[in-house]
């Protein structure tokens, strides 16, 4: 999030002095390193907790249009900076990969057969291929269907156009050309006059202290604590709830070389959005691998290399009451985590044989995956769990926080180019920063979900800049 806002902004005001400060040594190595997250561009084609089905049995589609227009942006984004040379060879980021959602039962095949029509008559939708043959499901992803009892009803469906996204190496890419500050951890921010003043733990136990007119914490799972220090009233109604991962990873290279596809599941009852089981082809350093999960766990901590204290520190007189209330509220949730906390290697594995039937234990190790801070926002009083992100602006757009993980790393242009709409209204609303941004996302300011001939020209040149045309493999 910080290196596409620091890259956007190079972009729109050339010469303004900017600087990132990274606490660990090394760029992209939390949440957004390729371990760490599935790497899924998230464009809504197989995650099915974007289109969760209503009361009537209705499947809006609502959420799901809306996301998959912010990827096409992030994939705009980045083709505008491929052709400007700023991004190196797309190819070390981003890979076409098929997108699947697979289900199995009688309500989830009802139910993924109404997805299907619904989000297949929209024009974003339209190449979304449906099928209940098992020939077909082989063909899409044999080793999934590979000693599988063919005895209940099985169903896929499959865009052909998907992504998987290296979020680390487009990070160190994006920050290339920008002032980067390792081993510097914010620990402090002060208003004086108009500026910031931020203070900064160096790697040598040293402190240093910043002046700034704006101030972005994009700290990930560290994005609350600093923005509660920063003291902004806006700060307030929030707290914190973090769920951390583990995958699978295989070790085969046979297996790995036998699956192409990013296959996502069901949730289970109680569990989070993003503990819906997936099997996910990846690409990373220029190798294909395998992966499978997450499994949900539960630490306190708020970044992996963070402080068992996070959590409790995070609590304050202002968000007590909503954070018990939301621990009392999603009893389902704090279930299932315990549940996955306590699951034993057996267990792990059940799961990834409800993908993969024929898997072996040996081909597989336990991997940590990372941590997503989710938020809790106080609402009409309220204590209200969150799985999306959210923009944090203080009133006088001098300091902005992003806080939560979902849909995450996929959606950082829309989000940032949000953020910079909250921060700098009247830049954004015209002059050069308007000229500018219709240079590097030629679809600003228009509805790609209203305009289908805009949508296939807008995919057209993401598919050709970025080597993600299906039909060339
Ligand atoms: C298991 C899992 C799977 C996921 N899968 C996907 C996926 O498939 N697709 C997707 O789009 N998203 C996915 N996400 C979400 C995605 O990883 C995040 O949304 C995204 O990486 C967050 O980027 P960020 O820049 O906000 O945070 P980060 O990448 O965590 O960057 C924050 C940086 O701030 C630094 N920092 C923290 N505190 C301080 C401080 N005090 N001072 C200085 N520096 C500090 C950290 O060291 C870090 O480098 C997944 C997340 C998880 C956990």
């Amino acid at each position: 999030m910080g290196a596409t806002l620091a890259n956007l902004l190079q972009q729109l005001e050339p010469g303004l002095e900017l600087v990132v400060l990274e606490r660990l040594p090394a760029l992209a190595a939390e949440s957004s390193a390729a371990m760490n997250n599935a790497g899924t561009g998230h464009a809504a084609n197989c995650e099915l907790n974007y289109t969760p089905q209503a009361a009537d049995g209705s499947v809006p589609t609502a959420k799901a249009l809306a996301i998959n227009a912010s990827f096409e942006r992030s994939l705009e984004l980045w083709s505008s900076l491929v052709e400007r040379q700023v991004l190196a060879d797309p190819q070390a980021f981003i890979r076409p990969v098929p997108h699947l959602s697979f289900v199995w039962g009688e309500d989830s095949v009802a139910f993924l057969q109404r997805r299907h029509q619904a989000l297949a008559a929209t024009p974003q939708f339209a190449a979304m291929v449906w099928s209940t043959d098992p020939a077909q499901l082989r063909e899409w992803m044999p080793l999934v269907m590979q000693g599988r009892p063919l005895d209940q009803p099985l169903a896929a469906t499959r865009v052909a156009r998907g992504t998987d996204v290296n979020f680390g190496a487009l990070s160190q890419q994006l920050l290339a050309g920008v002032e980067v500050r390792r081993g510097h951890e914010v620990v402090a921010l002060q208003r004086q006059g108009p500026d910031w003043i931020v203070q900064v733990r160096t790697a040598d136990g040293g402190l240093q202290r910043f002046q700034a007119p704006f101030v972005f914490l994009g700290a990930g799972g560290g994005s609350l604590p600093l923005l509660q220090r920063s003291g902004i009233p806006e700060g307030r109604i929030y707290g914190a709830f973090p769920v951390s991962g583990q995958w699978l990873v295989c070790r085969n290279p046979a297996v790995i070389a036998a699956h192409n596809a990013k296959v996502y599941g069901k949730a289970a009852v109680g569990a989070p959005p993003m503990s819906v089981p997936h099997l996910d082809t990846r690409w990373i350093d220029g190798q294909r691998a395998l992966l499978f999960g997450p499994y949900a766990g539960f630490s306190t901590r708020f970044l992996k290399q963070g402080s068992l204290w996070d959590l409790p520190n995070s609590v304050r007189p202002s968000n007590l009451l909503p954070t018990l209330q939301v621990g009392l509220e999603n009893f389902e949730l704090v279930r299932y985590l315990v549940g996955q906390v306590v699951q034993s290697a057996a267990q792990r594995l059940e799961s990834l044989r409800a993908f993969l039937p024929e898997a072996a234990a040996a081909d597989w190790e336990l991997a940590v995956a990372g941590q997503r801070v989710q938020i809790i926002k106080q609402v009409n009083g309220r204590g209200r769990l969150q799985m999306g992100t959210e923009v944090v602006c203080s009133a006088d757009g001098s300091l902005a926080a992003l806080l939560g993980a979902s849909p995450g790393a996929s959606t950082a242009a829309q989000t940032m180019l949000e953020l910079l709409q909250q921060c700098w209204p009247e830049r954004m609303a015209g002059g050069a920063w308007q000229q500018r941004l219709r240079q590097l996302i030629p679809s600003w300011g228009q509805d790609l979900g209203g305009d289908a001939e805009l949508l296939s020209r807008v995919r057209e040149r993401n598919n050709r800049v970025l080597g993600l045309d299906p039909l060339s493999r």
